[in-house]
């Protein structure tokens, strides 16, 4: 966002605040590569310190914000601190969500948490998981690669159940137990709980103290503009209207909270064009690379190319004859084009979805 700020020409005074001590950082890489310890802690930075100077972005670190001061444009941090504004971005993210009876369970969401996740997965033999989402599959993947016992216990049918369907989600359950983790689905209170990664809520508390719209996330259009004049909000934290499928959605995923971000900023800087891009984003679990684009709203047709459960194919998702979403496993290349068709809005029949032979580019023409 305060990229995107820059980029749109505008050259007065930008702080970005944060509460963690360290500088903006990959948070996907804390259930993958991070944990796996294939990427090292000093590449975890989205950029480094030099180049915020050189967008003359201040920064204020381990400070949190205790008060938006809407009324007198004025932000309070914990410290005492305050800071004047004229125009505010809220991009406070979302918050691992708790498990009642599991408060003293670990929860993924910074970077303290992974490096203890990662401690403890060089000290312990088995690993009780919590969620058979995507933080709780990565992590049952990283952890059978560490060679810990798993076991996963997921109160749904199938892992990423409400994203993927069941078909594909059967899928996902029997790559796990092959791989060795002790799946269990349809339990509605796990016995144990090492880990619990049972989904995120959007932190808006700092927004409803303000009095802003909040509805699951802070409302906001399609340029980030919040009920305040004046204040914008950027990233997981919001509910945003989509004008693609003219509705609003809120997206947990990183290459949104960049994308969608950096519109928001170029709005700030009086620039508006809204964020129209289908969200998409990707997960890794062993050797298989998952890749989705939508926006997770509901579908009442599923097609497959390829075959369900032989590598490489993707499982389309349909709602009244319209393509809404694609997952593609380890098949990239097909849900870009998926993708493409569905920000053109062309018409794509389940058929040709289903025909591996058909190159999604060709309505595009
Ligand atoms: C373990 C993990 C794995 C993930 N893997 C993937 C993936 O594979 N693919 C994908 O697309 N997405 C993934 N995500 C999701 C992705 O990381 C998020 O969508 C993205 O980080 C959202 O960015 P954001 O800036 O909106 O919020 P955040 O990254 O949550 O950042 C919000 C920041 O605001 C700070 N903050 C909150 N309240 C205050 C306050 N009062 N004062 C000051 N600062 C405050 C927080 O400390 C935080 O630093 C993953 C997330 C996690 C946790």
């Amino acid at each position: 966002m305060a990229a995107g700020l820059r980029d749109g020409r505008f050259d007065g005074g930008i702080t970005l605040i944060g509460s963690e001590p360290v500088l903006p950082y990959e948070r996907p890489h804390l259930s993958k590569r991070y944990l796996l310890g294939t990427i090292a802690r000093d590449r975890l930075p989205l950029r480094p310190a030099a180049q915020y100077r050189e967008l003359g972005i201040d920064l204020e670190l381990g400070q949190r914000v205790l008060d938006l001061g809407i009324e007198e444009r004025r932000v309070l941090l914990e410290s005492g601190k305050t800071i004047g504004w004229d125009i505010l971005c809220i991009a406070t993210g979302s918050d691992a969500r708790r498990l009642p009876g599991f408060e003293r369970a670990l929860y993924l969401r910074e970077l303290p948490q992974a490096e203890e996740l990662r401690a403890r997965l060089a000290a312990v033999d088995s690993l009780d998981i919590a969620g058979a989402g995507f933080i709780g599959c990565e992590v049952a993947a990283v952890a059978r690669q560490k060679g810990c016992q798993v076991r996963v216990h997921e109160a749904l049918a199938q892992p990423m159940l409400r994203v993927l369907g069941p078909d594909a989600g059967a899928y996902i359950a029997r790559l796990h137990r092959e791989q060795g983790v002790d799946l269990r689905l349809d339990v509605e209170s796990p016995p144990a709980a090492d880990l619990v990664a049972v989904g995120s809520s959007p932190r808006t508390q700092l927004a409803e103290r303000a009095g802003l719209a909040v509805d699951h996330g802070i409302v906001v259009d399609e340029l980030g503009r919040t009920s305040a004049e004046g204040v914008f909000a950027a990233g997981d934290v919001t509910r945003f209207f989509h004008p693609l499928f003219e509705t609003r959605i809120r997206v947990e995923h990183f290459q949104t909270a960049q994308r969608q971000g950096f519109i928001v900023g170029h709005a700030m800087a009086g620039k508006d064009e809204p964020y129209r891009e289908v969200p998409w984003f990707w997960s890794d679990q062993y050797d298989l690379n998952l890749q989705y684009a939508g926006a997770g709203l509901p579908w009442d047709e599923t097609v497959t190319r390829g075959a369900m459960g032989r590598l490489p194919f993707t499982v389309f998702y349909m709602q009244s004859g319209t393509l809404v979403a694609a997952a593609g496993f380890n098949d990239h290349h097909t849900v870009a084009r998926a993708r493409r068709v569905m920000e053109a809005r062309k018409m794509v029949s389940a058929q040709q979805l289903a025909d591996p032979s058909f190159d999604l580019r060709r309505v595009l023409a």
